[in-house]
């Protein structure tokens, strides 16, 4: 086995679902974001366990991404959240993908692409933008979207959603914001009803709705982040406390990786590109196969530009990154007697229970990033290990 692995830990993904689940009204459903590779945690196995512990449905972004699930085995529906070109129409109704539409060019892609497939009435959501400024038609363009949809005999309105753009923020006027996004949400679904049109599955709340706002469930929830097993941004463990209800979420993924390499360095010896480090003392270098490539950013490094300096776990334990960290390896200062032997297991972050220090929030935290942009960052060449 490569020493660079990716650990999912299965029991945490689990426990987080179980929780969700247990958080929406079972009437209910429960639309697990398993895009860009189930946020970076391995799609096809992350979403067996979101459909065992009670996913309706499963979201993506991508038809590449349909296609994996399907042939994977899933066989439960599949929302697509952006967009796909043109030539992947026939390909998104072949694996039965129901996309998000809110403009006539976009539905007459997928009409065509039914109508070839021989099928009627072929599901899609309209998409409403209510305020993010992403995609949607603007709530009162939705009744004429919906009476095409419905009255097309390709196709079917399944459902109606929104995306809500600072639900995750603690600020006032960022609460405001989502409540008139809401608002418009409603009054959107409320218009396409009174036009004599059933809107299907009406459907807005993300992570941070899902837990902190249930008047906003509707017929679904799509969570991501928490799924994964991190807080929805400023609406963290400390937010729910005081609020008084407790969320106890587990991070799933743990980024590790081994010594493979202990060198002895004296004083003024310097370490990787640029020599942006150099030792004042006597001390014992780590060479780690981790790097850039593999999502150990060159900015978590103190010489890849940001101030902290982030540190490995080994045995429990904290040790420094020196230098700048490189494509593929990095080196960690162990100090004189640290006692770690070569093959030792080095942590970069994860749960408690895989030795880490840190997880991905505080990563993201001293980078001025989400822990979404460090999940989705482990590389491709990182294998993903399951632990059950
Ligand atoms: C990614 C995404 C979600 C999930 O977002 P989280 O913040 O991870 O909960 C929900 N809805 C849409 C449209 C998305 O793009």
């Amino acid at each position: 086995m490569t020493a660079t692995t990716a650990k999912i830990y299965i029991k945490n993904l689990r426990h987080n679902l179980t929780l969700i689940r247990s958080k929406i009204s079972p009437s209910a459903k429960m639309c697990v974001a398993v895009k860009a590779d189930a946020y970076g945690h391995g799609a096809i196995r992350c979403a067996k366990e979101a459909v065992a512990c009670g996913a309706d449905v499963l979201a993506i972004a991508r038809v590449s991404e349909g296609a994996e699930l399907r042939a994977g085995g899933i066989k439960v529906p599949l929302l697509m959240l952006s967009l796909c070109s043109p030539d992947e129409a026939d390909e998104l109704v072949r694996l039965d993908i129901t996309p998000l539409v809110f403009d006539f060019e976009y539905i007459k892609l997928v009409e065509d692409a039914a109508k070839r497939a021989g099928k009627a009435d072929y599901a899609v959501h309209l998409a409403v933008d209510t305020g993010m400024g992403r995609i949607g038609c603007l709530p009162e363009e939705c009744v004429p979207f919906a009476r095409y949809i419905s009255d097309s005999p390709f196709l079917s309105l399944g459902g109606v959603c929104t995306h809500f753009a600072v639900a995750d923020s603690q600020k006032e006027s960022d609460r405001e914001y989502t409540q008139m996004q809401f608002r418009r949400f409603l009054h959107a679904t409320e218009s396409i009803e009174k036009a004599g049109i059933s809107p299907g599955i009406r459907h807005c709340a993300n992570s941070a709705t899902t837990l902190d706002q249930p008047q906003m469930h509707l017929d679904m929830c799509r969570p991501g982040i928490i799924v994964y097993g991190y807080y929805p941004d400023e609406l963290d463990r400390a937010y729910f406390e005081a609020k008084g209800e407790p969320i106890d979420l587990h991070p799933v993924m743990a980024l590790t990786t081994k010594v493979v390499a202990i060198r002895g360095f004296e004083a003024g010896n310097s370490i990787s590109y640029g020599r942006t480090w150099t030792s004042n003392k006597k001390t014992k270098i780590a060479v780690l196969p981790i790097g850039y490539a593999d999502g150990f950013f060159r900015r978590f490094s103190k010489a890849g530009g940001f101030c902290g300096g982030i540190d490995v776990a080994i045995n429990g334990k904290p040790y420094p990154v020196r230098g700048r960290i490189c494509m593929d390896q990095c080196m960690v200062d162990l100090g004189e007697n640290s006692g770690v032997e070569r093959w030792s297991e080095a942590v970069i972050f994860g749960p408690e229970e895989s030795g880490a220090v840190q997880t991905a929030q505080r990563l993201a935290d001293e980078t001025g990033t989400i822990p979404y942009e460090i999940t989705c960052g482990v590389g491709k060449r990182v294998p993903r290990i399951f632990v059950e």
